[in-house]
């Protein structure tokens, strides 16, 4: 906790993917200027192995917590079944792991409600990787993890109605809100970018 404590100093990190609920808006910064980088040449690896099918949930900029203007804006939920494992999508530093919360909701951490893990890029953005089960992650804080390592499975703790991951890349973290990053991923097919809200793609080959 005391590392936790370094990262996040008293801050509440209501990340949340609440999907489903509604959420004021807390900035104005728009979705429609959003630049992404090519899929071809994005760092960003699919989260899952190859030949998954993804079903997404709430993609960037699409509505509740993902709405436009709400820090989770450029967020994109994988709907997956709980026990799913999901990896690295870029490589970096594990910086935060919490996996002691209930696996069906809820949770009493003042930092991050459900479980999650959070990778440093070493850029100054950071993946945040949330809602597996309890005792759902597989790394330490402090691993270097590579594209494709597995960092944990699939669940629905947190403010999640239902099981999955909702991953975001964020600017310089300090804690909720934050600012998130457009992302685009390589190995989607069909390769749309952004991935579309309520849509059905592939995991190819990197
Ligand atoms: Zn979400």
């Amino acid at each position: 906790m005391s590392r936790s404590s370094r990262l996040i100093p008293g801050v509440v990190l209501l990340t949340a993917a609440a999907c489903g609920l509604t959420a004021p808006l807390t900035s104005t910064r728009g979705c429609p200027d959003a630049e992404y980088p090519a899929a071809d040449s994005s760092p960003y690896f699919v989260p899952f192995g190859v030949g998954t099918v993804l079903n997404i949930g709430l993609a960037n900029c699409s509505s509740s917590y993902h709405a436009e203007g709400q820090p989770d804006q450029f967020a994109t939920d994988f709907d997956l079944p709980t026990g799913t494992p999901f990896l690295a999508a870029r490589p970096g530093v594990v910086s935060f792991v919490q996996e002691d919360q209930p696996s069906g909701g809820g949770g009493s951490s003042p930092l991050l409600v459900g479980n999650g893990v959070f990778v440093d890029h070493g850029d100054g953005t950071t993946a945040l990787y949330l809602h597996s089960p309890e005792n759902g992650i597989f790394v330490e804080e402090g691993d270097t993890v590579a594209v494709g390592d597995t960092l944990g499975i699939v669940g629905r703790s947190g403010l999640a109605g239902y099981p999955h991951l909702h991953f975001i890349v964020v600017a310089d973290f300090s804690g909720y809100p934050y600012e998130g990053v457009p992302v685009s991923f390589r190995n989607a097919s069909p390769r749309d970018v952004p991935l579309r809200t309520y849509s059905r793609y592939e995991v190819t080959p990197p």
